[in-house]
Formats: C-alpha cells, sequence, structure tokens
C-alpha cells in the first residue's frame, strides 16, 4: 500500500476504534529513499477521522516541511524515534482513554500476552513532558531505543512498528490490556 494511503487508512482505523479523539493523536510513517527519508505525518488541529490525500504532511529527517500544510505539534518526538530505530517505519500516538487514564493514576499499566520478549513487568513510562516539546522529543525517543511502546505520563501512548499498521495495531493492543486491567482491578476491589 502506498505510504500516504497507508497513513490515512489506519488514522481512521484508529480514530473509529476510539483510539482518538476529536483533533487530538498523530500518526507517521517512513519511507526510505535512496538519498535520504522521508516522513509522511498527520497534520496538526485535524480529525484523524477524515483526512485526504492533501491534507498529510511530507517533511525530511530535519524536519522541514516540504508540502503545504502543517505537521502534527508532535513531528520533532516523531522524528526522534525515528533517528534511534532504523528498524521502526511507522508511529502511532494517542491519549486512548483507558491507558491514558493509567498514566494519570499511579497504577502502571502491567505486560500481559502478546509481546515478543517480556522484558519487564510493566509497560515502560516516561515522566510528564509538556507536548510538543524538544524535551518530549528527546526523553521519549531514548526510552524508546528497547521498546515499542511508551507510556507518557499524564499524557498518552506511543506506539511503534516495521509498518504504520503495525504501530496502529500495538496501540489498539495496549489500549485493550488497559480495558482488561480497569476492569480486573475494579472486580479485584
Ligand atoms: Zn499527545
Amino acid at each position: 500500500m502506498d505510504l500516504v494511503k497507508e497513513l490515512i487508512y489506519v488514522s481512521k482505523y484508529i480514530f473509529e476504534r476510539n483510539l482518538v479523539l476529536g483533533k487530538s493523536g498523530n500518526v507517521s510513517g517512513r519511507m526510505k529513499e535512496k538519498c535520504e527519508d522521508l516522513i509522511a505525518i498527520t497534520p496538526t488541529l485535524k480529525s484523524l477521522n477524515r483526512l485526504k490525500q492533501e491534507d498529510i504532511v511530507l517533511t525530511n529527517m530535519n524536519g522541514d516541511i516540504l508540502t503545504d500544510g502543517l505537521p502534527s505539534s508532535e513531528l520533532q518526538m516523531h522524528l526522534a524515534i525515528y533517528k534511534e530505530r532504523e528498524d521502526i517505519n511507522g508511529i502511532v500516538h494517542t491519549h486512548s482513554p483507558y491507558a491514558t487514564g493509567f498514566s494519570f493514576s499511579n497504577l502502571h499499566l502491567k505486560r500481559l500476552e502478546g509481546f515478543d520478549k517480556i522484558k519487564s513487568e510493566n509497560i515502560k513510562e516516561i515522566p510528564y513532558k509538556v507536548p510538543g516539546s524538544d524535551e518530549l522529543a528527546k526523553h521519549a525517543s531514548i526510552a524508546l531505543k528497547d521498546e515499542d511502546v511508551l507510556i507518557l505520563k499524564n499524557h498518552g501512548v506511543v506506539a511503534l512498528g516495521p509498518t504504520i499498521e503495525e504501530a496502529g495495531d500495538l496501540a489498539e493492543f495496549i489500549e485493550g490490556i488497559a480495558k482488561t486491567q480497569f476492569v480486573s482491578n475494579l472486580l479485584n476491589k
């Protein structure tokens, strides 16, 4: 699938599953070109539900914008992650309600089955950094060097994949395990 089409498809997919609400969330993909990699990213202040091809913003790895429109305010975070992870070509950032609810609590989200390698008991987290800031880009990209998913405290979730679709699947899976843990915590009270 063409990368821009895949970006629009996954954006709509995660919107329809309530992983992103209103105009929140952002998605990007990397095109590996001969001379330099290009990034396609969702625009700022537009619902991911109804993106058109012309809404998608293309940049190079320095963040220079190559098309019309303004990229997501989290462009720097996406670029920083791609620079750390040659194996990753898709990034999905959501404020999906259950996983984000955990991020606003002092409960950690446990890893459940479905991960290739179980590394630690809980999904990795980083402390709150201002959304869109260089600080967030730096801390998130360092934390994601050896993880494919990250909880941003008091903010949301970042999921990575070898493709945009796989990053979307992981974001969906994380929201699913957050729901399961919410219910089990309630039942066990
Ligand atoms: Zn966010």
